[in-house]
């Protein structure tokens, strides 16, 4: 089951880049593993899956004592990180989509200068403007010059530390009923990387954008890393 819907998820990332006229190997399909057993995310590895993600710390702190047997694999973070549960985060995961504050990029790049690791962030940005998402505010940041610029220096403070390698952004789309409904989203998010390039003169390689109901429109407007669960794993039951 695993395996064939791996093959799928393949099939149409292929797709999805030939329209765009994308290499595939430009696109890290990361397997979220949330709420799934170990036993799933091995048959996943089994089918050569080398990336997973995980969105809360409790959950991983749970599973990574099983996990000692997938060591060629690069572990995610994709959810929001408590304050006090930033200390387990270098030991656990090699790379954080949701830096959503200076505050935690602070914490987590003091943390790692204390143990002299480095780390792997993207920044979230919250481009939708939707309440519930995390991230720093970017809704309408093309229109209005004072978010922009408060967001610009967040985003310049944010990369200038030494611990934490800020190496892209990541967004969340709102949920709709057509995917293609969250192309816009992902398009602000494509801009804003070029504009924040432009401006700081710094690199962002990375853009994580698109889920199981979005994933090919991300694709299509320039996403490097999508975030895939249901489409591998099924269903999540809470
Ligand atoms: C759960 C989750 C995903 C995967 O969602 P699916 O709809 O199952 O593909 C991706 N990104 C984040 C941040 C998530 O929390």
């Amino acid at each position: 089951m695993i395996a064939e819907n791996i093959k799928m998820v393949q099939t149409e990332i292929v797709a999805a880049c030939a329209r765009a006229g994308r290499d595939p190997q430009t696109v890290t399909l990361v397997a979220i593993s949330k709420r799934k057993p170990i036993e799933d995310i091995l048959a996943a590895v089994a089918a050569g899956i080398r990336h997973f993600g995980e969105n809360r710390v409790e959950e991983m702190r749970e599973k990574q004592p099983h996990l000692a047997v997938t060591t060629s694999v690069t572990w995610h973070m994709v959810g929001h990180i408590q304050s006090r549960k930033t200390r387990y985060i270098p030991g656990m995961f090699q790379v954080v989509h949701s830096i959503d504050s200076l505050k935690l990029a602070v914490k987590l790049d003091t943390l790692l200068a204390e143990n002299q690791q480095q780390l792997t962030g993207l920044i979230q940005m919250n481009v939708s403007g939707e309440q519930t998402k995390s991230g720093l505010a970017a809704f309408g940041w093309e229109q209005d010059a004072t978010l922009r610029k408060n967001l610009f220096d967040e985003v310049q403070q944010i990369t200038t530390l030494q611990h934490l390698k800020i190496r892209g952004l990541m967004t969340m789309a709102p949920i709709v009923d057509e995917m293609e409904q969250a192309r816009p989203v992902f398009q602000s998010l494509a801009r804003l990387r070029e504009a924040l390039v432009d401006t700081l003169h710094i690199e962002l390689p990375e853009l994580s954008m698109g889920m199981t109901d979005d994933y090919p429109i991300a694709i299509e407007e320039g996403a490097t890393m999508i975030r895939v669960g249901r489409a591998i794993f099924g269903e999540r039951t809470y």
